[in-house]
């Protein structure tokens, strides 16, 4: 396992500096050839979590984008790209990303992740059976280009996290629903790693999304891009300099179990630039070690909903645009409209909610965030 991470500086996204930025951290760890071969079919998946503009850090920059392409294009590949958004079609969501014009640009088509196939895994140990998009499974090569944010579930959402987007479109609910407790689904992240191992992980710190993330934090400056094979060393790395500990991170040790790579400080060796003047302490992110929620039914009910974390909505911010709705995973909705009026707003059933937090994941309006019980912060103190 070669636990390698190049950090390479980057001031902003003027292109001419990210594609030299690009190359720079590819041949920190050996070179382009190293990654894929003339001819070869190289996949490109960038988090297109939402259709959101550039600026609004939600998805990887189409600078980074770009270069990525460009590079793997010089080396004679055959380059194509795609993600399975949260829940607009891929096209629409790679338009307002500004991917989809680069990848125009640059004759780089957009991959089918709205089909999977289902394939075995018998050495998982969740799910021993996995959808994977069509695109990912019919590529030569997967290169995994993640955005540096934070994630009300994960806490961190990088590159481990990035392959979710390797299930096609609504199985991802599917995964929610069978694993509500943050270890296993950790787990199941980790097996999906293992199954479709990107070759190279090159993640978009430049900047970065602090505070209620994945798609409702603020934009933060990182000027920092990441690269390594290891996504575990990766996303470690990117923990330190956000100053969260990586073992609060609840794949990252399920990870380093099950062989994907290293989150030890000890075991990874750092290139390129110096990462100390890149480290941010006051980065907004909850720093505090991942709570099993309880889903046990002997559990008392009462006593779940005092201490468990939840997601909240603010009516001031709410766009009742239902897409929270649309995505809880849950049969029989824990998020839904509370009348047929016109007025209507969407309120929560927190019996039936599950905290897989999907629905803070995707509102478009910063209107969901996740809130601890007053006793629960007493008791996780
Ligand atoms: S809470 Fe967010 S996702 Fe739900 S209706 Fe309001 S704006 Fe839309
Ligand atoms: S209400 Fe939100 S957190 Fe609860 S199950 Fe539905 S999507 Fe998940």
């Amino acid at each position: 396992m070669d636990s390698t991470v190049a950090v390479v500086v980057c001031e902003g996204y003027y292109y001419p500096n990210v594609l030299n930025a690009v190359k720079r951290g590819i041949q920190l760890l050996g070179g382009i050839p190293r990654f894929c071969e003339p001819g070869e079919n190289i996949l490109l998946k960038p988090n297109l979590l939402a259709g959101e503009p550039p600026e609004k850090a939600v998805t990887t920059h189409p600078a980074v984008f770009k270069a990525a392409a460009e590079v793997f294009k010089e080396a004679g590949a055959r380059v194509s790209y795609g993600d399975s958004p949260g829940l607009s079609s891929p096209l629409r969501a790679a338009s307002k990303a500004g991917l989809h014009r680069v990848a125009e640009e640059l004759a780089v088509p957009l991959a089918d992740f709205r089909d999977g196939r289902w394939v075995s895994f018998p050495e998982a140990t969740i799910s021993r059976t996995l959808k994977i998009a069509s695109a990912v499974l019919d590529c030569d090569g997967l290169i995994s280009l993640p955005k540096l944010k934070t994630h009300g579930f994960t806490r961190l959402t990088g590159a481990i996290k990035n392959q979710f987007g390797c299930i096609p479109g609504l199985v991802k609910g599917e995964y929610h629903v069978k694993m509500p407790d943050i270890f296993d689904f950790s787990r199941v992240l980790v097996e999906i790693n293992l199954y479709v191992k990107p070759r190279l992980h090159i993640m978009d710190g430049i900047i970065a999304m602090e505070g209620n993330g994945p798609r409702s934090g603020d934009p933060t400056p990182m000027k920092v891009l990441l690269f390594s094979t290891d996504p575990v060393a990766l996303d470690a790395t990117a923990c330190r300099l956000i100053h969260l500990d990586p073992a609060h991170v609840p794949y990252l040790p399920i990870a380093r179990e099950a062989g994907l790579g290293t989150y030890l400080e000890e075991e990874i060796e750092l290139v390129g630039d110096d990462i100390a003047p890149v480290v941010r302490k006051d980065f907004n992110v909850v720093r505090k070690p991942p709570e099993r929620f309880v889903t046990s039914e002997s559990f008392p009910t009462f006593l779940k909903k005092l201490i468990s974390p939840k997601p909240v909505i603010d009516y001031k911010l709410c766009l009742r645009c239902g897409e929270c709705i649309q995505i809880c995973p849950v049969k029989q909705k824990a998020v839904n409209w509370d009348s047929e009026e016109k007025d209507r707003k969407p309120v929560y059933d927190y019996k039936l909610c599950i905290r897989c937090y999907c629905c803070q994941e995707i509102c478009p309006a910063r209107a969901i965030s996740v809130k601890v019980p007053l006793l629960g912060r007493v008791i996780h103190r």
